[in-house]
């Protein structure tokens, strides 16, 4: 066959080598809006070119993108879509954060993206009608669009493509719910691609990025070649003159003294466009996770990157946030590292800085300053969290032993084993379930049951001995209360009870207790040491309870809080001993005195409450 007719049959009888994706798009798509204008070109934001070239591995199942705000993110997502569209064919899932974000996303965005792309509007079942309320028909598949919050849209379709934007603020369990969806054609080169601005190092967005290639943005350096991501910390300003009386900068004049310094050769680079723009075509990714899953390719890049993001807008935005955070909100900083850096914000960041509380003793080694020993126990669903801590007088405290028991047996055992007096086992009666329970239990072996209260104090009346008359004071906890056990609900009357049958119980102030955990943790207090061979569960679970301040949305006022990061039940366990010690004076503030009481001493009554 000659040449020539082969070269006029070809066309006829293999289909067109594909494009690759990035000279698809800068064929097939244009921008008319948004701030780059014109062909997609993935020169202007080389940073999402090999995301977009990962569509046609076949060996790449899920695409991730963790990155800041205004730096082509969704421009990728849209690119990718409409490539898909063209080139693939296959049913597609498109998930925004709510149905309402993705009612606005396709009437004013996408619509127009599909109406502008010729490829694409020409595979329009039925030309613009095709474009429904959260569906798009093509003759040969079908876009949905859809909220990712509302679990309905996550389980109702199968498709070959899903996309989810913004998935690290989606409810947990969604981008699980979400990836099933391809599960039947995962043969046939499905892709599931997320991008986000991440949230916290924790849940299933960050799971997800970093189990695939973490691969991180490199930039090289103008002057030496040297590569690098570009980070916060090497980014120079002036601040010694721009600083005010009140600790704030005049950012007017930190804006011109605006520098990046190579780590490697100490250049200066200017803050200039033209200068961020050749940095960032340098770029280019360097995976750093040793061994990722090979179906997911993830990928980070941050503002500093971006040619259209000034240097000085991300100085000062810092300045702003970390003046606030020295003033106790760490909400900003927060925003900042998410928003800008695009990276997952550290929840420990809330706390102090890092203590080493692992101490030179091993788990039941024997102290000399021993003064009490509390076993506390924290109640789960199938195990308890047991702690034992001992104290020495001057409130220093070690831990002795941390574990997880099945059975009451097993609690009464270990108490018995390492000595405990009963009086000093104190076990969580919080867990509704298992409330009658923890009362029988605690009535049968004299030990006190425990319950966390959001009341910030309680009132005792006690004999002032000076002046012989009753006055009131505040302690966060309770006097004992008797708590019927259950044991004796048969009899006719309480008056009849037995001791045997009644519990008692104390009441606690949990954030009251728990801040001078968090103190305690902090080193901010007495030495509050683990043994070095604690369980690892142990120092994972005293962690995962921080004491955070934030923004309140409703109210714009900032509110402190403990916040739960993960299984904290060793933090609990640990609070109950604080509560101990407090009770019996070792550590804790002594009693506030309120209004002498009018009541004489002897009328306080321990009250008799019903289970
Ligand atoms: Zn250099």
């Amino acid at each position: 066959m000659s040449a020539l007719i082969y070269n006029a049959l070809k066309d006829v009888w293999r289909p067109t080598p594909k494009l690759q994706v990035e000279d698809w798009l800068r064929t097939h798509v244009r921008f008319e809006r948004g701030p780059i204008l014109g062909a997609f070109d993935t020169k202007n934001s080389p940073w999402i070119r090999e995301p977009l070239m990962e569509l046609r591995n076949h060996d790449t199942r899920e695409i991730i993108c963790a990155c800041s705000v205004q730096s082509a993110k969704t421009a990728l997502a849209e690119g990718a879509m409409l490539y898909l569209i063209a080139e693939e064919g296959g049913d597609m899932c498109l998930y925004l954060q709510t149905d309402e974000h993705a009612d606005e996303f396709l009437d004013t965005r996408f619509k127009h993206r599909i109406l502008d792309c010729k490829p694409v509007t020409k595979l329009l079942a039925r030309g613009d009608k095709s474009i429904q309320k959260r569906t798009v028909a093509f003759a040969h598949m079908t876009q949905y669009v859809m909220g990712a919050n509302n679990i309905h849209n996550l389980q109702s379709k199968a498709a070959r493509y899903v996309i989810g934007d913004e998935a690290a603020y989606w409810p947990h369990g969604h981008i699980g719910e979400s990836r099933k969806r391809t599960t039947s054609f995962d043969a046939r080169n499905s892709k599931r691609i997320y991008v986000s601005t991440p949230m916290n190092n924790s849940g299933e967005f960050y799971e997800s990025f970093i189990a695939g290639s973490c691969s991180e943005w490199q930039v090289r350096c103008p002057e030496c070649n040297e590569h690098w991501p570009m980070v916060l910390s090497q980014l120079r300003w002036d601040g010694d003159g721009a600083k005010l009386a009140d600790g704030k900068y005049d950012l007017a004049r930190i804006r011109d003294t605006v520098r990046y310094e190579c780590p490697a050769c100490h250049v200066m680079l200017k803050d200039d466009p033209r200068v961020r723009r050749s940095i960032a075509n340098s770029g280019f990714y360097l995976n750093q996770n040793s061994a990722p899953d090979p179906r997911v390719k993830s990928y980070h890049w941050n503002a500093l990157t971006v040619p259209w993001v000034s240097w000085d807008t991300i100085a000062s935005e810092f300045l702003k946030a970390e003046y606030a955070r020295k003033l106790g909100d760490y909400s900003p900083l927060a925003e900042f590292v998410r928003k800008r850096l695009g990276e997952f914000w550290d929840m420990r960041e809330f706390q102090s800085e890092e203590v080493n509380l692992s101490g030179s003793f091993a788990m039941e080694e024997a102290w000399d300053q021993e003064f009490r020993r509390y076993m506390t126990v924290d109640v789960q669903r199938d195990y308890f969290r047991v702690v034992v801590r001992l104290w020495a007088q001057n409130g220093d405290s070690r831990l002795f032993y941390a574990g997880e028991l099945h059975t009451w047996q097993q609690i009464s055992d270990l108490q018995k084993r390492l000595d405990i007096n009963g009086r000093r086992v104190f076990v969580d009666c919080g867990f509704e379930r298992y409330q009658g329970e923890v009362y029988r239990q605690c009535a049968a072996n004299d030990w006190i049951a425990l319950k966390g209260d959001r009341a910030q104090f309680f009132t005792w009346t006690l004999m002032d001995k000076r002046t012989g008359r009753g006055k009131q004071v505040r302690r966060p906890y309770s006097q004992i209360q008797h708590v019927d056990s259950g044991v004796g609900l048969a009899r006719a009357s309480m008056r009849n009870a037995r001791k045997a049958d009644l519990c008692d119980r104390i009441m606690w102030s949990s954030d009251y207790i728990k801040l001078i955990l968090h103190r305690l943790r902090a080193g901010q207090g007495a030495s509050w040491q683990i043994a070095h061979n604690a369980p690892k569960w142990y120092f994972k679970e005293i962690q995962n309870e921080v004491f955070v301040t934030e923004k309140d949305k409703k109210t714009g006022k900032n509110k402190t809080y403990f916040k739960k990061l993960g299984e904290n039940h060793s933090f609990d366990a640990e609070a109950m001993q604080v509560l101990a010690a407090c009770i019996e004076k070792i550590i804790g503030q002594a009693d506030v005195s309120e209004t002498p009481s009018p009541k004489a001493p002897q009328a306080i009554e321990q009250h008799v409450v019903n289970a």
